[in-house]
């Protein structure tokens, strides 16, 4: 598995029927090739350089530090959180992944 640190996580997302959400993976090993939406925007904001990279999946080491310092700040505005608009937090295979999701979900 490959990390990636993060300054924050928890944002406000500009998705109509959105609240809040994370996005606590960057990639995704499903790589579906139809295109995906989530692989196009991470390659226009510069997270990715290419296809290889995004079926690499990295998970944020710090999310539950980060959710242990932003959620108490954020509580009373937040309604729902997403996870995730990015990618699936439940990926096949990536056990590590899925453990970090479920403890994300918990907090
Ligand atoms: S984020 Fe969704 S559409 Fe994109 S590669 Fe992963 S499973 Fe496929």
């Amino acid at each position: 598995m490959d990390y990636t640190t993060r300054k924050s996580l928890v944002y406000k997302t500009k998705v109509e029927y959105g609240d809040y959400t994370i996005n606590h993976i960057e990639g995704c090993s499903h790589g579906c090739n139809y295109p995906c939406y989530a692989m196009l925007m991470a390659k226009r904001f510069g997270r990715i350089k290419n296809y290889e990279e995004w079926i690499t999946p990295k998970l944020v080491s710090n999310t539950l530090e980060l959710l242990d310092s932003e959620l108490p700040k954020l509580k009373d505005k937040i309604d729902n959180i997403h996870l995730c608009f990015m990618t699936d937090p439940f990926m096949h295979g990536e056990s590590e992944i899925i453990e970090m999701s479920i403890k994300a979900i918990k907090k």
